[in-house]
C-alpha cells in the first residue's frame, strides 16, 4: 500500500529503552528530577483559601511529589464564564490555526519528555516502559486531532441542491466542554479529550483525577506556552465535588468523561436533571474484558499476550484482560505456562528498570482488590498469588493474582488491578461462552487466540465489543490505527484516536442560500 494514503502525519517514535546509549543518560536525567516538588492549581486563582492536599508516590506513601490546590466554587463559576466568553473567538480561528497551536503543544510535550516521564513514574507509579508509551500516546493525540481539525474544520462541505440553490455543511464547536479524566492515563487521557474538544472549536475546563493532578498541570501549562489562550483551556483540580459542580452547570455544552461506569451513570443522571441546553455526553468507562483461547492457539504466543494483557500497567487499564477462557483440551498445559510466566514477573518499585508490575494507585484501590481476592478464597476458588517484595508495605502493592472461576458471570464488577480470572470451557460450549461474555453488559475489549478462521468469524459476528484483538495482546490501542472505545456499560461509543472522534465534539450547521 502506498503510505501516503494516511497523509503525512506520523505517530511519534517514542524512546528505545533497549539502547543503553539512550537509556543510561535518560535514567541519569530522571534521577536529577527525583526531588522536584510540583504543584497543581486552578488556572485562574482567586485570593481565597483553597484546600491543599499532598500528592504522594503510590509506591511510597511517605514520599511527596507535590501538592494539589483544590478549586473553590467561586473559581469554578468564573472559569466557566471565561471559557464561555472566549469560545466564539476560539471557534472563529478555524481548524488550521487551531491545528498549528495543538501541534506546537505536541512539540513542547516532546521537549519536556524528562519531566513527563518522571511525573508518570512518581505521581502515577508507572514503569518507565509505560511512561514512554503514555507520552507517545499524548503527543499522538495532539497531532492526530490537529490533523482532524485541518481535515474537517477548515471550510464548509458543499452539498448538492436544486439548480441555483447553494447548500453547505460545516462543523463548529458546541461551547464549553468539561473534560474529566482518570488517573490510569494521567497524561494521555487527560490531554486526548481536551485536544479533540479544542480542535473542534470548543473551549475546555478540565478536571484531572484527584490522584494525578500534577502531570495534568504541566500539560496545561505547556499548552498555554504553545499559544492556546489560558481562558480556552483551564485546569480545575479537585476531588469529585469539583467535577459535580462543573457537570451540573447549565453553561457546559458537553462532557467528556473517562472513568468508572458508576461515575458515568451519575454524570448522565445529573446532565439529564439540570436546566439549560441538552448536553453531549462522551463517556469511556470500564470493562469486563475476556479472552478466548481455543485448542489451535500457539501456547508461547498466548502466554506472552495473556501476561501483557492482564499484568502490564499492574492491570490498571480499562482494556486489560480480566477473564481468560481456555478450551478444556489445552487448559492444563496453557495454564501451567501462564503460571510459569506469572511467577517470573518482577514486582517492585516502578522507578527500577527491572520492574514489570508496580503499585496500584492508592490505598482504596488496594483495599477493593484485596477484598475481592479474599472473597473468592472464602468462596472456595483456586487462587494463586505472588509474594510481594521487601519494602512493599510503604506503597499500595497488590500481589499479582490468578483466580479460577466457573463463569465470567460470577464477577459482579470490574476488578481494576493485577488480578486475572481463568475459566475452563469445552469446545461444544463456545456459544455459551460468547453469550456470557456479552451478558456482562460491558463491551470494551475482547481477545481471541485461534488459528481457525471459522472460529474468528464466529466470534467476530457475535462479539459486542468496541475492540476485538486476534492473536495478540488486547491492550495499547494505537492512535489512528486502532481507534479505542466501547459500548454498553463500557461507554457511549466515540472512539479515541479515530476518524469520527473530533466531530463528536462539534455541532453541525447547514447554510442554504437561494439566488
Ligand atoms: N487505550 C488504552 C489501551 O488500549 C486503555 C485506556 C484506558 O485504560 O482507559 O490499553
Amino acid at each position: 500500500l502506498p503510505t501516503d494514503i494516511f497523509g503525512s502525519r506520523r505517530n511519534s517514535a517514542g524512546i528505545d529503552l533497549s539502547d543503553p546509549l539512550v537509556r543510561e543518560p535518560l535514567m541519569e536525567r530522571l534521577e536529577k528530577l527525583e526531588g522536584k516538588q510540583w504543584r497543581a492549581e486552578p488556572t485562574f486563582m482567586s485570593s481565597g483559601e483553597g484546600e491543599v492536599a499532598p500528592i504522594n508516590k503510590p509506591h511510597d506513601l511517605t514520599a511527596q511529589v507535590g501538592t494539589r490546590r483544590d478549586s473553590l466554587d467561586f473559581e469554578v463559576e468564573e472559569a466557566i464564564a471565561r471559557a464561555e466568553a472566549i469560545q466564539p473567538g476560539w471557534n472563529a480561528l478555524g481548524g488550521e490555526k487551531r491545528a498549528l497551536l495543538l501541534e506546537a503543544a505536541a512539540d513542547l510535550f516532546e521537549e519536556h519528555t524528562d519531566e513527563f516521564l518522571s511525573l508518570c513514574q512518581r505521581e502515577a507509579g508507572k514503569t518507565l516502559t509505560d511512561a514512554v508509551l503514555e507520552l507517545r500516546e499524548a503527543v499522538d493525540f495532539l497531532r492526530y486531532y490537529a490533523s482532524e481539525a485541518r481535515r474537517q474544520f477548515t471550510g464548509p462541505i458543499p452539498l448538492p441542491g436544486p439548480t441555483g440553490e447553494e447548500n453547505r455543511l460545516s462543523l463548529a464547536g458546541r461551547g464549553v466542554f468539561a473534560c474529566i479524566s482518570p488517573w490510569n492515563f494521567p497524561l494521555a487521557i487527560f490531554i486526548g479529550p481536551p485536544a479533540a474538544a479544542l480542535a473542534a472549536g470548543n473551549t475546555v475546563v478540565a478536571k484531572p483525577a484527584e490522584q494525578t493532578p500534577l502531570i495534568a498541570a504541566l500539560a496545561v501549562e505547556l499548552c498555554h506556552e504553545a499559544g492556546i489562550p489560558e481562558e480556552a483551556f483551564q485546569l480545575l483540580p479537585g476531588a469529585g465535588d469539583v467535577g459535580e459542580m462543573i457537570t451540573s452547570d447549565p453553561r457546559i455544552a458537553g462532557v467528556a468523561f473517562t472513568g468508572s461506569t458508576q461515575t458515568a451513570q451519575a454524570i448522565n443522571r445529573s446532565l439529564a436533571g439540570r436546566d439549560g441546553p441538552i448536553a453531549t455526553f462522551i463517556a469511556e468507562t470500564g470493562g469486563q474484558n475476556a479472552m478466548i483461547v481455543d485448542s489451535t492457539a500457539l501456547p508461547e504466543q498466548v502466554t506472552r499476550d495473556v501476561v501483557a494483557s492482564a499484568f502490564q500497567s499492574a492491570g490498571q487499564r480499562c482494556s486489560a484482560l480480566r477473564v481468560l477462557h481456555i478450551q478444556d483440551d489445552v487448559y492444563d498445559e496453557m495454564l501451567a505456562m501462564i503460571r510459569g510466566a506469572f511467577e517470573a514477573l518482577t514486582i517492585g518499585d516502578p522507578e527500577d528498570l527491572s520492574t514489570d508490575v508496580g503499585p496500584v494507585i492508592d490505598p482504596d484501590a488496594k483495599a477493593a482488590l484485596e477484598r475481592h481476592v479474599a472473597r473468592r478464597k472464602t468462596g472456595g476458588s483456586q487462587v494463586w498469588r505472588r509474594k510481594l517484595h521487601r519494602g512493599s508495605s510503604k506503597g499500595c502493592y497488590v500481589a499479582p493474582t490468578i483466580i479460577e472461576l466457573d463463569s465470567i458471570l460470577d464477577l459482579k464488577r470490574e476488578n481494576f488491578g493485577p488480578v486475572l480470572h481463568v475459566v475452563r470451557y469445552r469446545a461444544s460450549e463456545i456459544d455459551r461462552v460468547i453469550e456470557e461474555i456479552n451478558a456482562t453488559g460491558y463491551g470494551l475489549t475482547l481477545g481471541l487466540h485461534s488459528r481457525n478462521d471459522d472460529m474468528r468469524a464466529f466470534i467476530e459476528a457475535r462479539a459486542k465489543v468496541g475492540n476485538f484483538y486476534v492473536n495478540r495482546n488486547q491492550i495499547g490501542a494505537v492512535v489512528e490505527s486502532q481507534p479505542f472505545g466501547g459500548e454498553g456499560l463500557s461507554g457511549t461509543g466515540p472512539k479515541a484516536g479515530g476518524p469520527h472522534y473530533v466531530a463528536r465534539f462539534a455541532t453541525e450547521r447547514v447554510v442554504c442560500i437561494d439566488t
